[in-house]
Parts: structure tokens; C-alpha cells; sequence
């Protein structure tokens, strides 16, 4: 039913406190990590934030959301020690990224798939590929989320990898920047073979809600947390 509410219907979910900090966090590490790599320093990372907050006007975007949930001022305290935890996880002068913010549209298993990778490297001991995902919200429960939900997405972009541009990666990585935590895995046959079933089974599920026009609701806990549960079946 969520995915009816989002890709169908179009109804588009305003910007939250937390996806603006998600997609402000993002866009200084974007630009941060263009810089050459003896440049990467915490004053450079606090340096680029002055700039992007003024470029992309995000005082004005901030000031705009209907429910903050503090401060501009603590909205710049809680992005920027997502920023600076980056360093607790790895060293951004010794960490060569080859491409940021890619996009990828390919075909996995006949399926359309499209998505947008935050980053990858190269994986020094194999030459594979390293996809990694920043992520300013908090670490999943592992009693309400899986490890193999939880690397799902990273695993689709593995095979959209393998299939457009026949490139195999070797590891996934999480950076929980709040945390201050690298969650990463090594990509097996196994793991990708599980992700291939999930978007066939996935696309077949779709396919047939729309044919049939019936939306299966999924109810649980986390409606709380979901925009549509005003007009959700489920919660009528
Ligand atoms: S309220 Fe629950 S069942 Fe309804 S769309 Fe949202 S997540 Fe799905």
C-alpha cells in the first residue's frame, strides 16, 4: 500500500527535520570528498558546510519545515557531528572514492531497476568494488530488521553494478555517521542470489496489485512512523 501511496498515486511526503539533515549531511560530504585529499581536514569539512548552507539556502529550508524538532542552531550541531564523526570510521585523506552520487539504471533479472549510489571505491585487496551509504539516522533493531533488509538496497546496487557497467563488489559498508559506526559485510553468491528473489518476487507482487487493484497493507509498529497512515485502509 506504501508503494501505491508513493510511485502511483504520486502523493509526494514533505521534507522532514531528519531528511534534511540526511540530505544536508550528504551534499557537504559530496563536495567535501572533491577536494585533494591533504585538503580533507575537520576545518575543511566546517569550511564546506558555511558554503553549501549558504549555496543551497538551507536556513530558508530549515526555517520551512512544518515541524522542527529544535533550533536552526541545533540542526547545525546535530549535522556537523555527523560530519566530523566521518573521521571515527575512516580517514578521509587515505580514502579515494571513485565516483560519488552515480546513477544507475539497468535491468536485474528482467526487472527495471534505478537508484543512486552515495559512493563507491575501489577494494585494494581484489580490485572489486566497495559500495557505502552514509546514514545520519539511527542503527536498525535488529528485532524489527533483518541483516539481509537492512543491506537489501546496497545488495540491488551490487547487481545493478554487475549487470551495467560488469563490475563485482566485494564489500558493502553502512556509516551510521551519528554513531559513529561502520556496519559493512562481504558480498557472497548466497547474499546476492536472496536480493535477486526479493526484486523478482518484489516486481511479480507489484505486478499483480495492479493488475488485481489490490494493495495489500502491511500493518505494523513502524505505521506509526508512516506519513500515509492518515488515509491508510489499514487504520480506518
Ligand atoms: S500506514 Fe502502515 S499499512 Fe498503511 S501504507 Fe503506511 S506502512 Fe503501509
Amino acid at each position: 500500500m506504501k508503494f501505491k501511496f508513493s510511485r502511483i498515486d504520486r502523493i509526494v511526503e514533505p521534507p522532514t527535520w531528519h531528511t534534511h539533515i540526511g540530505t544536508f549531511v550528504h551534499e557537504v560530504l559530496e563536495h567535501f570528498y572533491l577536494l585533494d585529499a591533504e585538503e580533507r581536514t575537520v576545518e575543511a569539512v566546517k569550511a564546506m558546510a558555511t558554503e553549501r548552507w549558504n549555496t543551497s539556502e538551507w536556513e530558508a529550508q530549515v526555517t520551512a519545515l512544518e515541524k522542527p524538532l529544535g533550533s536552526i542552531l541545533e540542526f547545525k550541531k546535530t549535522a556537523f557531528e555527523c560530519m566530523t564523526n566521518l573521521w571515527k570510521i575512516e580517514d578521509p585523506q587515505q580514502t579515494e572514492l571513485i565516483n560519488m552520487e552515480y546513477e544507475l539504471f539497468t535491468d536485474v533479472e528482467g526487472v527495471r531497476m534505478k537508484g543512486y549510489v552515495d559512493r563507491f571505491l575501489y577494494d585494494e585487496d581484489d580490485g572489486k568494488l566497495i559500495i557505502s551509504d552514509y546514514k545520519t539516522g539511527s542503527i536498525p533493531n535488529p528485532k524489527f530488521k533483518s541483516e539481509d533488509d537492512k543491506y537489501f538496497q546496497l545488495l540491488a546496487y551490487a547487481l545493478m553494478f554487475e549487470s551495467a557497467d560488469q563490475e563485482e563488489t566485494s564489500k558493502l559498508q553502512l556509516l551510521y555517521l551519528k554513531h559513529s559506526a561502520n556496519h559493512e559485510i562481504s558480498v557472497t553468491p548466497v547474499k546476492l542470489a536472496i536480493a535477486r528473489g526479493v526484486i523478482v518476487e518484489t516486481k511479480e507482487a507489484i505486478d499483480q496489485a495492479c493488475a488485481t487493484e489490490n494493495f495489500a497493507c502491511n500493518k505494523t509498529k513502524l505505521c506509526d512512523w508512516c506519513f500515509h497512515k492518515p488515509y491508510c485502509p489499514a487504520h480506518q
